[in-house]
């Protein structure tokens, strides 16, 4: 027999663990499926530090602990277990996940987005030990150390130049000589003292497996072919995030980069009109802020929503 719920939500990341509060605490007994990233990005982020209510900073992966255990004590539910496809318009809305089918009254969409990464071995290894894809977070860890950003886009400038507050030195690092980067934004950079632009360079490898903290990049420029080191404390990637909504594609509206669009915060639409019964929170639907507390507020603006609905349907 397929398996009836009052609400799921897909993420176990900030969003998705506030969502999974709010609707216990309603009594709806939500299902979270985890995901392929379990507990989103904070789990990979070392110390929290503007998560209020920590005045000496949280580990992320720890607050993340917190958060699942507090949704479990009210009788949330985790799966480890991802979406394959799903049927929105149908009622209840069926699931198609890795553990099985689920049929829902109400979904709440909390997939997150996830960093684009090099893909390097050794950039993978020493993510959480200098290698970072926010700024915001870690950046406070690089007081007076010289680092480098990877990205010629809006993030990346905003990266490099949030750095310079703590970093003695950052070297923009380009793969081209073109930029994607707003006029006003390259400009800003380049005109910064602490920033130094480097085009066509790419990373080959970060140095500092064995030491388990980043000592250097071994770069090459790809016009020359030349390859040479630089010495940085640290490596922060800016070249984009994809939002994680391949299997909605054609069920609700996205936008031209796959972020969810929602009407009112948190309503999903399709073709302009709200689908009954689905929510988006999180970085699935915001690119501006991707924040832990921003997302944890959508998570809860999302789950009042899914408690309204299924309210006023008698439940
Ligand atoms: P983006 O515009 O897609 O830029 C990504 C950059 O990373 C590009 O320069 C790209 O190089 C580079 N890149 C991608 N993959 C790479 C790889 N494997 N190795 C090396 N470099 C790689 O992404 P974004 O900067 O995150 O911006 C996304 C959107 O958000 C944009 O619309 C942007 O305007 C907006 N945004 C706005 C603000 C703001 O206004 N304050 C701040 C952040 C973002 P190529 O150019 O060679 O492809």
């Amino acid at each position: 027999m397929t398996e009836i719920r009052d609400t799921v939500i897909l993420g176990s990341g900030c969003a998705g663990l506030t969502a999974a509060l709010y609707t216990a605490r309603a009594g709806l007994k939500p299902l979270v499926l985890e995901g392929h990233e379990p507990g989103g990005q904070l789990s990979i982020t070392s110390l929290v530090e503007n998560f209020p209510g920590w005045p000496d900073g949280i580990q992320g992966p720890e607050l993340i602990e917190n958060m699942k255990k507090q949704a479990a004590r009210f009788g949330a539910e985790y799966r480890l277990a991802h979406l394959v496809s799903v049927e929105v318009g149908a009622h209840p809305i069926r699931l198609h996940a890795s553990a099985g089918e689920i049929h829902t009254r109400t979904l709440i969409v909390a997939s997150g987005a996830s960093a684009r990464w090099l893909g390097l071995p050794s950039e993978q290894a020493l993510i959480g030990h200098g290698v970072s894809s926010c700024a915001t977070c870690d950046g406070f860890f690089f007081r007076d150390k010289d680092i480098a950003v990877v990205g010629g886009g809006d993030s990346a400038m905003e990266e490099a130049m949030f750095l310079t507050r703590f970093a003695s030195k950052v070297t923009l690092l380009h793969r081209r000589d073109a930029f994607r980067a707003s006029k006003i934004m390259l400009e800003r950079a380049m005109a910064h003292p602490k920033i130094e632009l480097r085009t066509n360079t790419v990373v080959e490898e970060v140095l500092g497996v064995d030491e388990k903290e980043v000592k250097g990049l071994r770069l090459r420029d790809v016009k020359s072919g030349e390859r040479g080191e630089l010495a940085v404390s640290g490596l922060f990637l800016g070249i984009g995030h994809e939002p994680n909504t391949k299997m909605f594609a054609g069920q609700i509206d996205l936008d031209e980069d796959g972020y969810i669009r929602t009407a009112n915060n948190v309503f999903a639409t399709r073709n302009g009109a709200i689908v009954p019964g689905v929510f988006a929170c999180g970085d699935v639907q915001d690119r501006r802020y991707r924040q832990a507390i921003t997302a944890a507020g959508s998570g809860c603006m999302a789950a009042l929503e899914a408690e309204k609905y299924l309210e006023e349907r008698g439940r």
